[in-house]
């Protein structure tokens, strides 16, 4: 089962000029433990997808339609699972559960609190009054109080997470359900993102140790220190020695700070990492290092990970599946084989096409001719009608539905079966 299922996706951004439909209608699903590449030109919807996916679109940015659902992840479900079964056939009994527990908890964590205050408190009362300190009671109630209160916590987190932990739809009046407030519990513990540029990624006034120590503890309910110790394992294992956590951005390479940007977006252990452009301005060896690097990691850790980038060699080389994207919208998705030995859409020949091979015979490289489109009024019908020799009247119709070439391999584009055998002749 899917982990993330995008369907029909459509964000669009507000400008002066109208709307700009960066992404117009998007499907695809990601696996636990699958890599999915999403490739195409600048400008072809590839980060605004995953800036919907995680709720970092910029102010003038809206989702205007379709459904991201993000599964439950197995360890999600260990949790959950053993309440589920007394209450899968009784909901009303789920309910009244719920309001059992938000009521214990209410008063104890106002008393936590309380409690909180008199200890930072009774240092002082000591000294003043020269009596035995209550610290040590306060101490152990403190112990006590917090244990209950975790345990409440947990059983309400369990019994309030719906099947999809995620779920964004648009009502009729155009709002989006609750998933804003959803995203902000599970961004970057189940979620995160490496972001394009690492260069820049960091703030250049802090040491990088830092910056990870503060997403982890803002995550997370432990010490300075256990963050501290997480922060060097993460560095450890993206192969960075952990002495140098005291470091700051300007003292990294730019592989370092690649690294410790995936550092960074593993520190919560998330089930789902999206990569934006992660090699981009690196030279080849230290890219060639960093993919590999990714590859290890995800397959240690079994992640489900979707990595945007315009450099098709880089999915070939890390993608079990590709998506290919153009004018906001799905090209051809596929295996990655399939997508690379059995094309099926124009773009994605052209774009193949465009990149030149170190193995088989010599080939002249073909560029696509003309310049993407202006998503304020995108061309009708399909948006590549304008740069494709193979267009034909009705490709300036009707916008092409997915054709099914093969097993889990879909093109969109109005003549793909035919097109798929004209390649296949040609090779
Ligand atoms: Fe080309 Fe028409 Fe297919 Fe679009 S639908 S890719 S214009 S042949």
């Amino acid at each position: 089962m899917a982990l993330l299922e995008v369907k029909n996706l459509k964000v669009h951004f507000k400008i002066e000029e109208g709307w700009v439909k960066a992404v117009d209608g998007i499907t695809f699903t990601i696996d636990l433990g699958e890599t999915m590449g999403l490739v195409g030109e600048s400008g072809c919807g590839k980060t605004t997808a995953a800036y919907a996916i995680t709720q970092l679109l910029p102010p003038n940015g809206f989702i205007k339609g379709g459904h991201i659902f993000f599964k439950e992840p197995p360890r999600v479900a260990d949790l959950r699972r053993k309440y589920d079964e007394s209450f899968k056939s009784a909901p009303t009994a789920r309910k009244k559960e719920i309001a059992r527990v938000t009521s214990k908890l209410s008063p104890l964590r106002g008393e936590l609190r309380k409690l909180q205050e008199e200890l930072a408190k009774s240092p002082q009362q000591k000294g003043a009054s020269g009596s035995t300190s209550s610290s040590p009671i306060l101490e152990k109630r403190l112990v006590e109080l917090t244990a209950e209160a975790s345990e409440l916590e947990n059983r309400l987190s369990a019994l309030t997470y719906s099947y999809d932990l995620l779920r964004i739809s648009i009502r009729k009046d155009g709002s989006l359900d609750d998933y804003n407030e959803k995203i902000r519990k599970i961004r970057w513990t189940e979620i995160s993102m490496i972001f394009q540029g690492a260069m820049n990624a960091f703030n250049p006034v802090f040491k990088v140790g830092d910056q990870i120590i503060e997403a982890i503890t803002l995550h997370k309910d432990v010490s300075d220190d256990e963050a501290r110790e997480r922060a060097r394992e993460l560095f450890e294992f993206v192969g960075i020695g952990p002495d140098r956590i005291d470091n700051y951005p300007h003292e990294f390479s730019g592989g370092m700070k690649q690294r410790a940007m995936i550092a960074l977006a593993l520190a919560l252990n998330p089930s789902f990492v999206i990569a934006d452009e992660p090699t981009t301005a690196l030279d080849v060896i230290t890219q060639d290092r960093i993919l590999a690097e990714i590859r290890r990691l995800q397959e240690q850790l079994n992640m489900a990970m979707m990595i945007i980038t315009h450099d098709v060699s880089v999915v070939a080389e890390v993608s079990d599946k590709i998506g290919v994207m153009y004018a906001g919208l799905m090209m051809e998705i596929g295996r990655t084989t399939q997508v690379f030995k059995n094309t099926a859409h124009p773009y994605t020949a052209g774009l193949l096409g465009s990149f030149p091979s170190i193995k088989g015979k010599k080939k002249r490289l073909i560029s696509i001719p003309g310049f993407p489109p202006d998503l304020v009024e995108p061309p009708s019908g399909c948006p590549f009608h304008p740069r494709c020799q193979h267009a034909r009247k009705a490709c300036q119709e009707g916008r092409p539905k997915g054709v099914e070439v093969e097993p889990g391999h879909i093109s969109y584009c109005h003549y793909a079966k035919e097109l798929w055998d004209e390649l296949r002749r040609r090779e």
